[in-house]
């Protein structure tokens, strides 16, 4: 058994010890921040390097929605100018094969850059045993390995919740993470659930020519967005023959000869091949024996954290979707950026949440970053087709918001929707919302001045410049004074 000892606490000269639990975006942007800083890393992944977002959801999502991105493209072309040759068709097995490759590859990539950093990464579930104290165990539960840390990072992300009426079988019912394994396309489908992933999937099923049924409870399609953003959603996948009733919750699926029927809290069945449930997701903190590290969830599960990700017990951090909030790649790694270098016992900075693009990869996209729409602000609308590049690529669909501060003429947010250009073309990503971020944090005209492409679905590095605004010196061990309840 392998035993590692933490270094002696602040003041000491050796580099702090750090265990990270968690190989997804969020733990290994921790990893990578805190080695920078000079930390001495073990990360502790449960699965291959990559975490949910690599192997189950982020990414096998993404690769489906390139394929449906370039089918869209395919059969845009004709109103260029461009005669229309055979259009291609799906092939699932391809796609799934594609799947398989680009999760590997990303890992391989995400693990090649901790080894050069010269961290360990253990495999297998971690858990507290005591303060500072953790204990790994393989899948069949055996003891691999126990060590010790100046500073622990949880970062095990989170894991899909469905009632008790509504659970996946793999075959018929599905959820996310098993269309990673989608083998044959169903000819019909019931998307059950708004929010991103049902937005995303809804759009993907009806591009690979499925007829899909969409079931979205009284949030509506995307309640984390300015609703103008789901408005269009709404628009442009009813035009796509997208059957979409919203206001009723789904509240049972039911068997049935040929597939399954979805039931609605207004009692109204839904019938498909397969259902496709997106009901939401929460925190996997549940294996972490929290209690012997003196942590308790609060009523709604989270962990009680700053800004800064620490928690109430003295070196333990929480970040990324473990941390609950708006549960995106991007804000994963910026957080958990921000804790691994504070952890690392460096100067740090204060992470700026409301900088971080959200983003939902339909067909049409959208993007939004900062607050639109509030009311003490001033809104701009302008439909897409306002722009001269719109009308050069043919796009008809889509709006972009952005609100201001009347005073100070500062820019608070945007958003917008619009679907990508029909021609490939050299990936520009994130000119948008760094644009948008910049014009965020910098005082300017509320004129947009560049426009580019959308941002990639796949998480960049998180941007230093967005979080240099303020600079915090502090040390992992400190304690913190006032009430250790954190507001
Ligand atoms: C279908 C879908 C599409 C998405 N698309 C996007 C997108 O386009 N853009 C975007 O920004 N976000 C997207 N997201 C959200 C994104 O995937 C998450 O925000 C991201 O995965 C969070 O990263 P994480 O590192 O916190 O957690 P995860 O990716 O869940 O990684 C956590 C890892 O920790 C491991 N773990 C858990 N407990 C332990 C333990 N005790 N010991 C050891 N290991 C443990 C888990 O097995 C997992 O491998 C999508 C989500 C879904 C479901």
């Amino acid at each position: 058994m392998l035993r590692h000892n933490p270094s002696s606490g602040a003041g000491d000269a050796r580099p702090r010890e750090l265990a990270i639990i968690g190989g997804g975006p969020a733990g290994i942007a921790a990893a990578l921040a805190a080695a920078g800083a000079g930390a001495r890393v073990t990360l502790i992944s449960e699965g291959p390097v990559g975490g949910r977002a690599g192997w189950d959801s982020l990414i096998p999502s993404k690769v489906r929605i390139v394929a449906a991105e370039a089918m869209a493209a395919a059969h845009a072309a004709e109103p260029l100018g461009l005669v229309r040759g055979d259009l291609p068709r799906i092939d699932p097995p391809a796609i799934l094969a594609r799947i398989g490759a680009v999760s590997a590859s990303w890992g391989a990539q995400q693990a090649d850059a901790l080894a050069a950093r010269g961290m360990t990464t253990l495999y297998g579930v971690a858990s507290f045993v005591a303060p500072g104290r953790l204990l790994v165990r393989d899948a069949a539960g055996q003891e691999v390995v126990a060590l010790a840390a100046d500073a622990i990072i949880i970062a095990t992300g989170s894991v899909p919740r469905f009632p008790p009426a509504m659970r996946p079988d793999r075959t018929r019912v599905i959820a996310p993470r098993f269309a990673s394994t989608l083998a044959k396309l169903p000819p019909d489908i019931v998307i059950v659930g708004g929010g991103v992933t049902g937005s995303e999937f809804a759009s993907i099923f009806s591009l690979l020519g499925v007829q899909v049924s969409w079931v979205v409870g009284p949030k509506g399609v995307l309640p984390d967005f300015a609703p103008e953003a789901g408005q269009a959603i709404v628009a442009a996948l009813t035009q796509r023959g997208v059957a979409i009733r919203q206001g009723q919750p789904a509240v049972r699926i039911t068997p049935h000869e040929s597939g399954v029927e979805v039931i609605t809290a207004d009692d109204v069945g839904h019938r498909a091949a397969m259902a496709f449930l997106a009901v939401g997701c929460t925190l996997d903190l549940g294996r972490l024996n929290l209690a012997a590290t003196g942590l308790t969830p609060a009523a709604d599960g989270t962990l009680c954290a700053d800004a800064m990700g620490r928690t109430e017990a003295i070196g333990v951090y929480v970040v990324g979707d473990a941390a609950g909030g708006p549960m995106l790649a991007n804000r994963a790694m910026a957080q958990a950026w921000v804790a691994g270098r504070h952890a690392a016992g460096a100067e740090s900075t204060l992470p700026r949440a409301e900088a971080v693009v959200h983003a939902a990869y339909t067909i049409p996209q959208v993007a939004q970053v900062g607050a639109v729409g509030s009311a003490d602000a001033h809104t701009v609308r302008l439909p897409l087709r306002a722009m001269l590049k719109a009308h050069l690529s043919g796009e008809d669909e889509g709006v972009f918001l952005l609100s201001f501060d009347p005073r100070s003429q500062r820019v608070l947010g945007a958003v917008a929707v619009g679907r990508m250009p029909p021609t490939p073309s050299p990936p520009s990503p994130w000119r948008y919302s760094s644009s948008w971020r910049s014009a965020i944090w910098l005082p300017c005209s509320p004129l947009i001045r560049r426009w580019a492409r959308w941002p990639s679905p796949l998480p960049a590095p998180p941007l230093s410049g967005m979080w240099e605004a303020k600079r915090v010196r502090t040390h992992v061990n400190q304690p913190r004074r006032g009430n250790p309840r954190l507001g």
